[in-house]
């Protein structure tokens, strides 16, 4: 329990210069109780930031605000970086061929990556495409044939 300060440590919002140390994780809430005064507080980086300020903002000495903000960007800054379609083939084209590389993998294994890698480009350009127009998209195959479906299949 007595773990060494991290720089994530949020402030305590009831002393001065407290900063919590980590109890627990519950869903996306973080539980904290303050290395000074012991009170314990959660920290919840989806809430909204700027609603949980304006909720506490008499209560919390504006130091406190600002390292919730900080949490916050550095939060979203994280979970909803975007790339583009050519960085996301890339990199997922990089990874299947070094997988594939590195492993000396039976065809099967093979057309499993090729067809999760072909599949996924598919959905990220088409959201509504099912398993069968990513095959259609991708593969010269007979219309009712399965083709890679069977080819990675218990009955290859
Ligand atoms: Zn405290």
């Amino acid at each position: 329990m007595n773990a060494e300060a991290q720089p994530g440590d949020p402030d305590c919002p009831v002393c001065p210069d407290g900063h919590g140390e980590l109890l627990g994780q519950l869903g996306h809430t973080d539980h904290y109780r303050c290395r000074q005064c012991g009170f314990t507080f959660s920290v919840s980086p989806i809430a909204d930031a700027e609603a949980l300020i304006a909720s506490r903002a008499e209560a919390m000495p504006p130091a406190h605000q600002a390292g919730i903000v900080r949490a916050w960007a550095w939060y979203v800054a994280l979970q909803d970086r975007t790339f583009t379609t050519a960085q996301v083939s890339g990199a997922l084209n990089r990874a299947a061929d070094d997988i594939m590389d590195a492993a000396d993998v039976m065809e099967p294994v093979r057309d499993a990556i090729n067809l999760l890698v072909n599949t996924t480009l598919t959905y990220l350009g088409d959201p509504d495409a099912d398993l069968a127009d990513a095959i259609k998209a991708n593969y010269q195959i007979e219309p009712d044939a399965t083709g890679p479906v069977d080819w990675i299949g218990e009955n290859s």
